[in-house]
């Protein structure tokens, strides 16, 4: 059935597609071994080392995020290899069981998936290995099953302070392009991103940013990859090809994407995101409902997950905004499925959309007896007009 005005995407990734970048994928696939290929992903190879923030290569892969988890391990660890990873929520608890899978040895640190990784926790466990035995820590930056974000410069001061030669893998793939990230600052061994979040592109692109040292690790590391390899890839990213068919018209919106984050700024993009954040959080306290992250030097710029009142199913909720307001708001993942909803605030956003977002939600809540109080959007419009009490912490 047609639903009049524009559907409002709110689940924290796939976000909007802005139509600029829309139109810059709306060409003729063309020769991926031709000079106007090598042009175009020539921009697309050097402009993604600036959202990483690196000077080193950053390969692309025609995969979901989900590929890129999978390339990171398999180019730096062999079989048996022991791996430290955090369990902030579903996302890491993910990125473990393929680690599982593909015969790693991954070591769970227990969270509550009400806040960001523990660099403390992280350092205690790294001490304790004298044997050196953990080869790499594997933390999500951003864990969009819970809207708590990981301070990853914590976790790097974390293990220097042990010297641990351990490397540190991070996934970005929902914080790339919304919350500030420094992959080479931040000593990162290897960041995972993905295109269809802050990136503004749809889903079918993934990234390993790659520093000198993980470079290494791939010449003792034994895991079977072939897809997945990075040598190939940098050899023939530095003639500007690839070395299996690269997913040209994603290249195009990269290239136009990548663009419009420098246009407006990085810093003021990270600002924003963090605004919207702070102006979200205020509305569900004003809603006098909770906010699932209990940390507030973990709250995420990318999104919030909000906890249904005991009685109340939060699919429900959100089938009554759906049919109701024509919004997708996003669902609460394994543990978390009925009792959260996730508002996404990432991508290609304003002001007015977020308040078309809320307002969504508090007519939602509303229509579907949810009990709440009144004026959660106004308290978002207090924040976004600086009368607020709200604070938009940013995680780094
Ligand atoms: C979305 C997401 C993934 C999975 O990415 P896919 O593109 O669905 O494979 C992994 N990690 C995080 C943090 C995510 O947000």
């Amino acid at each position: 059935m047609h639903m009049p005005g524009r559907h409002f995407l709110q689940i924290p990734g796939p976000t909007n597609v802005p139509d600029r970048v829309l139109r810059a994928m709306d060409m003729p696939t063309i020769d991926h071994r031709g000079p106007a290929f090598a042009e175009m992903s020539r921009k697309a190879l050097d402009g993604i080392k600036t959202i990483f923030k690196t000077k080193n290569p950053v390969v692309i892969f025609p995969a979901s995020g989900t590929g890129a988890w999978e390339a990171a391990l398999v180019n730096t660890l062999s079989p048996g290899d022991r791996v430290l990873m955090f369990e902030t929520g579903h996302f890491s608890t993910l990125w473990k069981g393929l680690a599982e899978r593909l015969g790693l040895q991954p070591e769970f640190i227990q969270g509550d998936w009400r806040s960001g990784a523990d660099p403390q926790k992280i350092e205690e466990r790294l001490r304790a290995d004298t044997a050196k035995d953990i080869k790499a820590v594997c933390v999500v930056h951003n864990e969009t099953s819970t809207g708590c974000a990981t301070r990853i410069e914590d976790v790097r001061k974390a293990m220097d302070a042990t010297g641990h030669p351990a490397l540190l893998m991070v996934d970005t793939i929902s914080s790339l392009g919304s919350i500030d990230y420094r992959h080479d600052e931040w000593g990162v061994d290897v960041t995972v991103g993905g295109s269809q979040k802050g990136l503004l592109l749809p889903p079918g692109l993934s990234f390993n940013a790659v520093s000198d040292k993980a470079l290494e690790a791939t010449k003792s590391a034994k895991l079977p990859r072939s897809y997945w390899a990075w040598g190939e890839m940098i050899s023939a990213n530095e003639k500007a090809i690839f070395p299996y068919t690269p997913a040209t018209n994603l290249l195009y919106g990269l290239v136009e994407a990548i663009a419009m984050l420098h246009e407006e700024g990085l810093d003021n993009v990270f600002k924003r995101h963090a605004n919207h954040g702070a102006a979200t959080r205020a509305a569900v306290e004003a809603w006098g409902l909770e906010v699932l992250c209990q940390d507030p030097r973990h709250y995420s710029g990318s999104l919030t997950a909000v906890l249904m009142p005991e009685g109340h199913n939060a699919d429900e909720f959100r089938k009554t905004v759906l049919e109701n307001y024509n919004m997708s708001l996003g669902n609460g993942l394994a543990k978390l499925a009925g009792r959260v909803f996730r508002i996404g605030h990432l991508g290609d956003f304003n002001d007015l959309m977020l308040m078309g977002t809320l307002s969504g939600v508090e007519m939602g809540l509303r229509k579907a007896g949810v009990p709440h109080r009144a004026g959660g959007a106004q308290a978002a419009i207090d924040v976004l007009t600086g009368n607020g009490s709200g604070t938009a912490v940013a995680a780094e």
